[in-house]
């Protein structure tokens, strides 16, 4: 019986930015005695059916974009005579659907760490479960990924995670719903223990893969104290200082290490926050902006971010302190107008971000706003050849509209082309070389280039364009580009690493 996983993916790049983590996490739950198993990571390359026999295992894990490709595989895999497990967010929220259109036999909802190996025991026996709860693992119980399966000079950016959870509840994400709002720390000597064992490997570019890094807020504390809730206070002031000691450990490790995670903007008001990171390498933030209009945050319940003149500083406070900023921005939020997404742009540039994301505004299941935009439709739910848009990722991918939230001003296809516009301004050529003076040599100035124009090639053109040969240019540019980035994120071996004492 052999295990396989596989990560399923449309596009295939021969290259991949970042790990996807739960392939090595699984590996490293399976038993030994299964042998090693069978990582199929689409991003790189596509999964093989003939690669399956009868009587083998294979686990595919599914996030709402993906699932319709994870489908196919497991009807492949099943065709075969393999036995089909599903996991992942999407599976954990449709467990039917999974079942129905990807041939599952079972199908893990919530954490695979610690419930895979009886899975497994099952699939052997030949009656697995139709589901198995995985629930929510305890921080100090996360499996650490098994590395030395990872093909060498395939990924520019390793993975590794140090807290599930978020105690926000933006409406657009499904993180604080399905993770949960108490974050789950996991601890120090585990997550060092992993990096140690990445940098023996070679990668020195890291992804502090969390939901988010700062689950404590100043405004949280002070909250807590105004309240007079001393258990409160103190359960967040361990949080804290639980950040500040893997902080410390981080900053032990080699120099040359650089990590980039993802936080609220709330941590710009926090100094001694944010010096801590530096001081620990994380160099870069993914920072949820979301909109740069009140209205605009009030409509995804992201009142503690800032908007205006007073969002520019605050995310500038964040490069001042040398964290750089991914800023993410929504559009097509009710409160938008035509002019908001110019406004965007310049904010963006007045911020002084380094990178920015511009997505438009889709209702994913698990989140508030899919629930309330589902139930707007009544019994009468438009179709797209025959599957109702709100199940909009059954629709395959080139007929599958890109914008689905009704808007009271814009039409979806002026959304999306503004959208592009925003995403063409900020990647230009002459913007681009102007913030590659955030490093200083014209060597690493014309790296900043390349991975600038990488970035929007995968993550722009291929998403957002309704022009099929537009985005199979954007393929081909990304797969040419991402070869010599690969070599660029490269570190040197350093195997005598030790973890420091
Ligand atoms: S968008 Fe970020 S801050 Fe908001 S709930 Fe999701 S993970 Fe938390």
């Amino acid at each position: 019986m052999r295990i396989h996983l596989v990560n399923p993916s449309d596009l295939s790049f021969g290259m991949a930015v970042i790990t996807p983590r739960w392939l090595f996490v699984l590996a490293a739950a399976t038993p030994e005695r299964y042998g090693e198993p069978h990582l199929v990571d689409e991003t790189l390359e596509r999964f093989m059916p003939d690669q399956v026999s009868a009587g083998d295992v294979v686990g595919i894990g599914i996030h709402t974009g993906n699932a319709l490709r994870g489908y196919e595989i497991g009807r492949e895999a099943r065709a075969r005579g393999a036995k089909v497990v599903f996991g992942g967010i999407h599976a954990t929220l449709y467990p039917d659907e999974v079942r129905e259109r990807g041939a599952a036999d079972a199908v893990v909802s919530g954490d695979g760490d610690l419930v895979w190996p009886a899975v497994l025991a099952d699939c052997e026996a030949g009656h697995p479960r139709p589901l198995y709860e995985g629930g929510r693992v305890d921080g100090g119980q996360f499996v650490p990924a098994r590395w030395d399966l990872l093909p060498s000079g395939r990924y520019m950016w390793a993975s590794v995670q140090t807290v599930r959870g978020c105690p926000k509840h933006c409406s657009f994400c499904s993180v604080w719903r399905t993770d949960g709002q108490t974050p789950r720390n996991r601890h120090t000597d585990a997550v060092i223990g992993e990096i140690v064992e990445l940098r023996r490997r070679g990668f020195r570019f890291i992804a502090l893969a969390d939901d988010n890094f700062y689950p404590v807020s100043q405004a949280d504390l002070a909250q807590a104290a105004r309240l007079k809730d001393p258990t409160r206070l103190r359960q967040l002031e361990e949080l804290r200082a639980d950040r500040f000691a893997l902080m410390a450990q981080l900053a032990r490790l080699p120099a040359d290490t650089v990590f980039f995670t993802q936080i609220t903007m709330e941590a710009a008001e926090d100094p001694e926050f944010l010096d801590a990171m530096r001081a620990a390498h994380i160099k870069g933030a993914l920072v949820g902006v979301e909109s740069v209009t009140p209205e605009g945050l009030k409509a995804v319940f992201k009142n503690f971010n800032l908007a205006g003149d007073a969002l520019a500083t605050r995310l500038r406070a964040f490069k001042d302190r040398g964290v750089h900023v991914l800023g993410s921005f929504i559009f097509g939020l009710p409160t938008d107008k035509p002019d908001t997404f110019e406004a965007t742009a310049t904010v963006a540039e007045r911020a002084g971000i380094t990178f920015a994301q511009f997505v438009m505004l889709t209702p994913f299941p698990g989140t508030i706003d899919f629930d309330k935009w589902e139930r707007s439709f009544g019994e009468e739910i438009p179709t797209v050849d025959g599957v109702p848009i709100t199940r909009h990722w059954l629709i395959p991918a080139a007929r599958r509209p890109k914008f689905f939230m009704p808007h009271p001003t814009m039409a979806p296809d002026e959304i999306r082309s503004r959208t592009q516009g925003v995403w063409d301004r900020f990647y230009g050529v002459r913007q681009i070389w102007e913030r590659s003076r955030c490093v200083s040599s014209i060597k690493a100035r014309l790296a900043f280039v390349l991975v600038s124009k990488l970035y929007r090639q995968m993550y722009a053109n291929t998403g957002i364009s309704t022009d099929s040969a537009r985005r199979s240019t954007s393929v081909r540019w990304a797969r040419w580009l991402s070869k010599p980035c690969q070599r660029l994120f490269a570190g040197k071996p350093m195997p005598d690493l030790q973890v420091p004492g």
